[in-house]
């Protein structure tokens, strides 16, 4: 994985791909009905709009029909490793005896990645030159765990992988957030707070619950954001350029609008208001944007339920 491209290009390969996938995402994971989905659906088995060709057949309708939390979930380029590498393009359909192990593999592909990710983000950062050697060679073991069996993948202890990481990832923040000398807010519960153009630059908000939180106008800039909760918090106008572990489905799940200034990693949502046009360098997503591959007829993604990147001090 550290294969000498830039950082950035590396990270491209850490995006769903559903163009390439058997929809396993609308398969192997489990929901309940409630305001994210309209039905329930057990781990296993196929959501009911799922298409012969593995497409979603309501994917220009999602919120409409009742599964925000389709239009929310990423899966870091899992469902394309799994369906094209470690089952060889066999899918479940045409291979019944192996679809049980490839919904058990799913998930924790899904971890390993969404960890790749991180240890991307560590390379592109230039403060965090001091640990790049050891980010390197944690890309490089945790690519070599995903290249493994998918009887090996299913029995892997992710969780232990993800706590051997964690404290390249502290070091890595630490590196990061180093000048501003703010004051820790790791796992802390911010749910509804009014924080409304608030200065938390370089904040350690690790794993906080900022669920519905008033943050628009906020300067996010270099905060920690691995694992908080955004879901429904306001980011209109925020700035959260330069945070770090930010990833996009917490910016999915958030309410922004075309004010809100992100990583030229990540892409606006589709479905934030423009409330002005973008600044330069930035990135935006309307409904066939670039991180939607898949866009025609294609599945956007589901729930934020599952893989949620947890930390020690949450
Ligand atoms: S994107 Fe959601 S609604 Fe569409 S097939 Fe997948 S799980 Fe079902």
């Amino acid at each position: 994985m550290s294969d000498g491209r830039p950082a950035a290009e590396q990270r491209h390969d850490l995006r769903g791909d559903c163009a390439s996938c058997f929809g396993l995402c609308c398969v192997a994971l489990p929901f309940s009905a409630s305001a994210d989905f309209a039905v329930d659906k057990a781990a296993g088995s196929p959501c009911h709009n799922l298409r012969a060709d593995f497409r979603c057949g309501i994917h220009d309708r999602l919120r409409q029909e009742g599964f925000p939390g389709c239009t929310v979930y990423d899966c870091f380029g899992a469902g394309q490793k799994v369906s094209q590498v470690t089952f060889g393009g066999r899918d479940w359909r045409q291979d019944r005896e192996t679809a049980s192990v490839m919904f058990a593999v799913f998930p924790v592909m899904r971890q390993l990645h969404e960890l790749l990710f991180y240890l991307t983000e560590i390379l592109a950062r230039t403060e965090a030159r001091p640990v790049h050697d050891e980010a390197r060679r944690a890309l490089d073991e945790t690519e070599a765990l995903t290249r493994r069996d998918p009887a090996a993948l299913a029995e892997l202890d992710v969780a232990a992988r993800r706590q051997a990481v964690n404290p390249l990832l502290l070091r890595a923040s630490e590196l990061v957030r180093a000048p501003h000398r703010a004051r820790s807010r790791r796992g802390a519960d911010l749910i509804g707070a009014r924080l409304r153009k608030a200065d938390l630059r370089g904040a350690d908000l690790r794993g906080a619950y900022l669920i519905g939180a008033d943050l628009a106008g906020a300067d996010l800039r270099d905060a920690d954001l691995i694992g908080a909760d955004l879901r429904g918090a306001d980011l209109a106008g925020a700035d959260l350029t330069g945070s770090v572990f930010l990833t996009q489905p917490q910016v999915d799940s958030a309410k922004g609008d075309g004010a809100t200034r992100l990583p030229p990693s990540l892409t606006r949502p589709g479905h934030w208001p423009a409330a002005r046009a973008a600044a330069p360098g930035e990135r935006t997503s309307g409904k066939a944007g670039p991180r939607k591959p898949a866009a025609k007829g294609g599945r956007q993604k589901k729930g934020a339920s599952k893989g949620t990147w947890r930390t020690p001090g949450r």
